[in-house]
Parts: C-alpha cells; structure tokens; sequence
C-alpha cells in the first residue's frame, strides 16, 4: 500500500469561503469504525495524479477481505499506469465523512458559507417587496380610475353605452386583474422562496446532516455524499469540493420542512454540477494512516 505520503499535521487549510481559519483536527474526534454498507463515494472519487483524473472504481484484496478505491487506469491498464494510491474503501469514506461533518457542517462553518446566499436572498426579497408595493400602487390607481368613469356614468355626464367609455371600462378591469395576479405572485415567491433561510434554519440543517454523516447507515450517509459532493479527488491530499448552492437547497429544505425532517438527495436540486461553478467550496485533507 501506499499512503501516508504527507505528515498527519499537515492539514492544510480549511473550507473555503469560509469563516477563516480552523485549526482543528477534525477526523481524530471520530475513530474508524469498519462498515460493510454501500462504497459512499463510486462516481464521486477520481484519480489526483496530474493526466490521469480517470474515475475510481472498487477493487477487493487480502482475499476479498478488504474494499480499496483504485485509479480506473491501474485497473484497466496495469500499476505502472498511474501512482495513484490504492486506499482502504473504509479509510476514505471515514476520511470524507468526518472532513464534511466537522469542516462544513459544523454551525460556524455553515454559517459563513452560506452568508453570501443568505445575503443575496435578503436583497432578492427586498427588490419583490418594492414590486409588490408598486403594484399595489398602481392597482389603486387603476381602481379610482375605474371608480371615476363609474361615477360619470352615475351623473350622467357619460353614457355606459357610448363604446369608447365601455372600452375604457373593459381597460381597467383587464388591467386590474392583471395587477392583482402579479401581486399575488410575487407575495407567494416572498413567501416560499429561499428567502426564508434563516440563520436557525442553517444551523437547524449542519445538525441534522452531520448526525446523518456521523451516525447514519450506509445508505443514509451515501445520500449525503451524493447531494452535496461535487468531486473528491486523490493523490497524496483529498480534495474534496461541492456547490454551496446545493447547500443552500439544503438549508432551504429544512427551513420549509416545519419540524417534518427532510430526505437530501440530488433531485430536488435541480442545477446541473456538471457545469463549471466557479464558486464553489473546498476542503484538502491529508491521506494518512
Ligand atoms: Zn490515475
């Protein structure tokens, strides 16, 4: 085997963007346990090695009695055609599990990191908020409008039936409905939109996904990785990396979920990761023993 390139205390630095730094030694909280579940990470891991980056896939030794994630081109092609580490399936998602749980789960790192949409909502919310007051604005104008050209119909000064005041008519109401439609629509997108991501909300989401990434089942923990992993790449270092906008879904989720505790998968996200997010957050940790 071969692992353990770098010192167990060169942790490099922690989640970024984040609150800045965090000294801690995260995974040494939460020893190994083994597991026998799902391999968390098929699809996700890849090959470090600069020209490999091919995918990982499962390979067993010591007569099937261990699990390791092996680079694609050394299975394929045979081990002189990449130096990429073989590693104890077990080890990595251990290592991944506890990396997420204590570097971007954890409630001050959370928090900072989602700032920026929580920032964005609350500039989002204000600019429907003026739209909703302008719309009103202009449906009581609409609706004295209308109001007057009833009023001269009442006096006598118009006829209901002269074609240009039924047009009129015909106008405002047209234009009233349509006012209070878009009213009603942008009070509804106040209301349910991400906007409602309160910093209790996020806290609220850190604890129930570092229990599930903690403490859950195989499958349960294999969710996780799958709805908020972008890539975990491997050489000498992990990098793992993800969307912060998968995140805020997240969070988002909870804040909707009054008390009822969300499932996370990739569903309901529907940005396609594939794209290049250039904003996205990054956490390196050392492969040790
Ligand atoms: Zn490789």
């Amino acid at each position: 085997m071969d692992l353990g390139h770098v010192p167990a205390n060169h942790r490099t630095s922690p989640v970024r963007p984040g609150s800045g730094a965090s000294a801690r030694a995260g995974s040494a909280q939460h020893p190994p346990r083994v597991t026998s579940g799902p391999t968390l990470l098929i699809g996700l891991a890849k090959c470090g090695i600069a020209g490999c980056g091919c995918g990982m896939t499962i390979r067993t030794g010591k007569g099937g009695r261990y699990r390791y994630y092996t680079c694609n081109a050394r299975t394929n092609r045979g081990a002189t055609s990449c130096r990429c580490p073989s590693v104890r399936a077990e080890q990595l998602d251990e290592l991944v599990m506890t990396e997420l749980a204590d570097r971007l789960f954890a409630e001050h790192e959370l928090v900072p990191l989602l700032q920026q949409v929580l920032d964005t909502s609350s500039e989002a919310r204000l600019r429907k908020q003026q739209e909703v007051e302008q719309c009103e604005e202009r449906l009581a104008t609409a609706r004295s409008r209308l109001a007057n050209l009833h009023d001269a119909i009442e006096n006598g000064t118009v006829s209901s039936r002269d074609p240009d005041i039924a047009g009129r008519i015909k106008q405002r109401r047209t234009e009233i409905d349509a006012l209070n439609t878009m009213a009603r629509t942008l009070r509804q997108q106040i209301d349910v939109g991400p906007t409602r991501i309160t910093p209790a909300a996020v806290a609220r989401f850190g604890t129930i996904v570092r229990k599930r990434l903690l403490h859950g089942d195989g499958p349960t923990r294999q969710n996780i990785a799958r709805a908020f992993i972008r890539t975990v790449t491997v050489g000498p270092n992990i990098t793992i990396t993800g969307d912060p906008q998968s995140l805020a879904h997240g969070a988002a989720a909870v804040a909707r979920s009054k008390g009822v505790v969300p499932s996370f998968d990739r569903e309901w996200c529907p940005i396609d990761h594939k794209d290049g997010h250039s904003n996205h957050w990054v956490i390196w940790a050392p492969l040790s023993k």
